[in-house]
């Protein structure tokens, strides 16, 4: 009998995560399995809801549109600050990432996506948002979730 893959069950799985063009850009490949607590939103919905009813040993593909993974892009998350704004920074380039505090206070991941003289276009959009995800899941454990990661959320 295998347990198939639903609330509060902590489900372990390799992945490899690929964009369209076959790039790889996360993988556990080499590292131990990624585990979590299913139902909890641990993971993006998109892959979540792929691997209910999955069990143990099962290998499958699943590909996650940018609404049921890290959000389309918003255009309202580019913004152009003042050099001032980056102080003690000499040389600031495309590409380069800083954490900001957002509009609720927390800290927040911005990338530059472009330098004109002192005006810095910044973006702070999640670095996968609009991105299609293509996930290669293989499942290494499903287990029952303890009372205490049930009410953490979260596993332990
Ligand atoms: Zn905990």
């Amino acid at each position: 009998m295998s347990l198939l893959i639903g609330d509060n069950l902590v489900v372990s799985m390799h992945y490899t995560l690929s964009d369209d063009s076959g790039t790889v850009l996360d993988s556990s490949e080499g590292a131990e399995p990624l585990s979590y607590l299913h139902g909890a939103g641990n993971i993006i919905p998109g892959l979540e809801q792929a691997l209910v009813g999955k069990a143990e040993g099962d290998e499958l593909e699943v590909k996650v549109e940018p609404a049921q993974g890290y959000g389309e892009v918003r255009p309202e998350l580019m913004q152009v600050v003042e050099r001032a704004a980056f102080q003690g920074v000499e040389s600031i380039e495309p590409g380069m990432a800083f954490e900001a505090q957002g509009p609720d206070g927390a800290a927040q991941r911005i990338v530059v996506k472009d330098v004109d003289g002192d005006n810095i276009t910044v973006d702070a959009n999640h670095p996968l948002a609009g991105v299609e995800l293509n996930f290669d899941v293989k499942i290494t454990q499903v287990r029952e979730a303890t009372e205490e990661e049930v009410a953490h959320g979260h596993v332990h």
